[in-house]
């Protein structure tokens, strides 16, 4: 079989996009955020590549993230630096979600978390265009991605983490080379210190949306899974919302897929799923607004969703609204309850933010906004063990284990 990753890749990159005037800019040059300050998105000649890919011989390609090479930004294969980027399975939950629940598990990506996709993208990019020095604000797993890549390609990283990051990402972002700090402040006011430092040329600044490249590595979530449910978007999608990086990312690829002619118009509901205790985009929702203000005081267990302002506000309250679904808070003592049933009904230990879309998903049947039978994908986008896990094993003394009926 053809091996995706030293594959030819002619590029179909045509040029950049402001995602808010359309303004463009030129491919293959350094681009942070455009001169309106709002996210880059690429664009492709995407007939050139509907000519020279059909869904058959994409179909006869090795599953990894790299068979969609012809709709990813990277032009030379030497630029790749890949942990392994293998497709994440579909698997259903019947007892704690019910009969249409199916779990993306993007716990299974390098590093742990769904991150992987991004970085690896943003990373090969940055090494593509010339960047030594990297510097990102995160609440723990796009660290340990952008740490995981950076080292493997030479790259210095330097990141910054709000102070209630939990230990076990921090620890993992040292062990993988790069220098790490906490700080006494949220994920935006580590990212104000990031920009600092870019604006006097110490770094590249790799925060969400901020780089153009990590949406379209997160892209990929939509292209596969478009591919394994046959071509048919399931009906509706539940997806952990922080900087929102993955569901503007997946409504893309659905776009780029219609105008291919690989799929339909029809599109999943798209749900937005926050706490209650960081929640803008709701609120945004809820108000009818196109920008969300900034949460203040934000709290929760699920810390990849701990983000109190997101530069792409406006591009997920637009898919969101577009897809006929909504922006949706739940409270720590469900999504805690949500991770407990899904490990104990259905054997599978989903992370915090995973639970919140299990969560939210419970409710929104309880509310009548779907249906139990419609087909409903639940994003759970890092592995559970990355995350403080309730105390356990009671004590037993092997010189006196007594009757083992008791056990
Ligand atoms: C980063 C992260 C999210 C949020 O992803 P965005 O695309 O930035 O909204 C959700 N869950 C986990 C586990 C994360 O690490």
């Amino acid at each position: 079989m053809q091996d995706n990753l030293t594959a030819a890749r002619p590029s179909f990159v045509t040029h950049l996009e402001c995602s808010m005037t359309g303004e463009t800019y030129a491919a293959d040059q350094l681009h942070g955020l455009s001169r309106v300050g709002r996210p880059l998105l690429v664009r492709y000649d995407l007939a050139g590549v509907g000519a020279a890919l059909t869904r058959e011989a994409l179909a006869a390609r090795p599953t990894d993230l790299w068979r969609w090479r012809e709709l990813l930004p990277v032009r030379r294969a030497e630029s790749i630096v890949s942990l392994g980027e293998i497709e994440t399975p579909l698997i259903d939950i019947p007892k704690s979600g019910g009969p249409g629940a199916i779990v993306k598990d993007e716990g299974r990506l390098p590093t742990g978390s769904f991150k992987a996709r991004g970085l690896v993208m943003a990373v090969s990019m940055a090494r593509e265009l010339g960047v030594t020095r990297i510097a990102m604000p995160t609440n723990g797993n796009a660290g340990a991605a952008l740490a995981a890549y950076a080292a493997r390609c030479g790259i210095e990283t330097v990141i910054l983490c709000p102070e209630e990051t939990p230990e076990v990402n921090v620890r993992e972002i040292a062990a993988q080379g790069a220098r790490v700090y906490r700080v006494n402040g949220q994920i935006d006011e580590c990212g104000a210190i990031v920009g600092r430092g870019a604006a006097e040329g110490r770094w590249f600044d790799f925060s969400t949306l901020k780089e153009p490249y990590r949406i379209e590595g997160k892209k990929t979530m939509g292209l596969e899974l478009a591919a394994q449910c046959g071509w048919e978007l399931p009906d509706a999608i539940f997806y952990p919302t922080g900087g929102g990086t993955g569901l503007i990312g997946m409504w893309k690829a659905f776009d780029e897929l219609e105008r291919l002619g690989w799929i339909g118009s029809k599109r999943p509901r798209m749900y937005a799923v926050q706490a209650s205790g960081c929640a803008p985009i709701v609120r945004a929702f809820e108000a009818g607004e196109e920008h969300a203000e900034r949460w203040e005081n934000a709290a929760t267990v699920a810390a990849g969703i701990r983000v109190p302002r997101a530069v792409g506000d406006f591009l997920i309250l637009r898919a969101v609204r577009e897809s006929g679904g909504r922006a949706l808070a739940v409270g720590d003592p469900a999504i805690l309850q949500a991770v407990d049933d899904c490990a104990r009904k259905d054997g599978l230990l989903l992370c915090p933010e995973g639970g919140a879309t299990l969560a939210a998903y419970r409710q929104a049947m309880r509310d009548g906004l779907v249906d139990p039978k419609e087909r409903t994908v639940l994003f759970n986008c890092a592995t559970g063990l990355k995350y403080p896990l309730p105390e356990a094993g009671t004590w037993l003394d092997k010189d006196a284990v007594g009757d083992l009926a008791a056990l």
